[in-house]
């Protein structure tokens, strides 16, 4: 750094470091965190709206960092992504997943599906469904009990990989859902030509459902006209949950039926009742 540079430059410059300094070591404390008891898995429930019935879960990470506290996934799996760590933690995710299956196995309640959401940067990887499929036979499980979810905007990238991947996905048994449907740059020329199951629709639609029905609907009839499943996530009031319904989408998550839990909480307050 020369001697004479601006006070600008120099904060500029310290800044930059700060900065490059924190993400380093955030980036070493993730390292870390991934396989030891630090990362944690929430699962939150969906269900049939018209019969009450549970469909499955929502597989989604926590980070309980030992001086910053609960760190929230929306803020550690971009910093994951942008380094690589994503494939490490998101193989660890799969593995406690299907361990706690693998226990929910013996209690014979049907816990339906789980789903895990999968990143791009994963999914692009060449031994995803290899890997899915070894964890799968080594815990005894057959794969009707995993889905996963992809953002659609990964759908972008090149469609005959992409569906070459999905459609190993499918065939193996494994649902695929296309996550926070809305938002990114949904082309309804391509959708047929993708290999999944299900759309889900982005919580922000289902927020200001009053300004959106029209698009919502529009999805739903769009969904059914494909075969596909359609579930609406975000969903936290009668008035959404009423609207929802009438409008023909029956698979429900959101904070209206239950916040994502614990695994310990998971079973207490929503399987262990289903076994009466
Ligand atoms: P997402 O996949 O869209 O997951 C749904 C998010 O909405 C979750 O936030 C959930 O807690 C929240 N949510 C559920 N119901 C409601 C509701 O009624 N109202 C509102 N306002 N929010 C609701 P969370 O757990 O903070 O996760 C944020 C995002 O982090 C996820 O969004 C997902 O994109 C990402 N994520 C979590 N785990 C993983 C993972 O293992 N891999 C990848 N690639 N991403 C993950
Ligand atoms: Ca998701
Ligand atoms: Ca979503
Ligand atoms: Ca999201």
């Amino acid at each position: 750094v020369k001697e004479n540079g601006t006070n600008d430059f120099k904060i500029y410059n310290n800044g930059m470091n700060d900065k490059t300094i924190e993400k380093i070591k955030m980036e070493n404390d993730l390292r870390r965190a991934i396989g030891a008891s630090e990362l944690t898995i929430h699962y939150q429930p969906k269900f049939h709206a018209k019969t009450n019935l549970l469909l499955g879960a929502e597989a989604l990470v926590r980070w309980n960092h030992p001086t910053l506290g609960l760190i929230s996934p929306g803020k550690f799996i971009p910093l994951a992504e942008e380094t690589g760590l994503i494939i490490q933690l998101e193989e660890w995710v799969l593995e406690s997943v299907c361990e706690q299956i693998k226990k929910w196995e013996y209690t014979s309640v049907d816990y339906g599906r789980i789903s895990v959401n999968i990143s791009h940067i994963h999914f692009y990887q060449s031994d995803l469904v290899q890997t899915i499929s070894q964890i799968l036979s080594k815990n005894g499980l057959a794969a009707n009990c995993l889905e996963i979810e992809i953002t659609e905007t990964m759908m972008m990238h090149n469609e005959s990989e992409t569906n070459k991947t999905l459609q190993k996905l499918r065939e193996i048994g494994i649902e695929v859902s296309m996550d926070d449907f809305g938002t990114g740059y949904s082309s309804l020329g391509y959708l047929h030509k993708l290999s999944i199951d299900r759309l889900k629709i982005d919580k922000s639609f289902i927020h200001e459902m009053y300004k959106n029905e029209a698009i919502v609907s529009t999805i739903i009839a769009m969904a059914h006209h494909l075969q596909l499943k359609v579930i609406a996530e975000g969903v936290e009031t009668d008035e959404q949950l009423n609207l929802i319904m009438k409008l023909g989408c029956e698979e429900i998550q959101g904070f209206y039926f239950s916040q994502p839990l614990s695994s310990h909480d998971f079973e207490t307050q929503i399987l262990k009742p289903l076994l009466i």
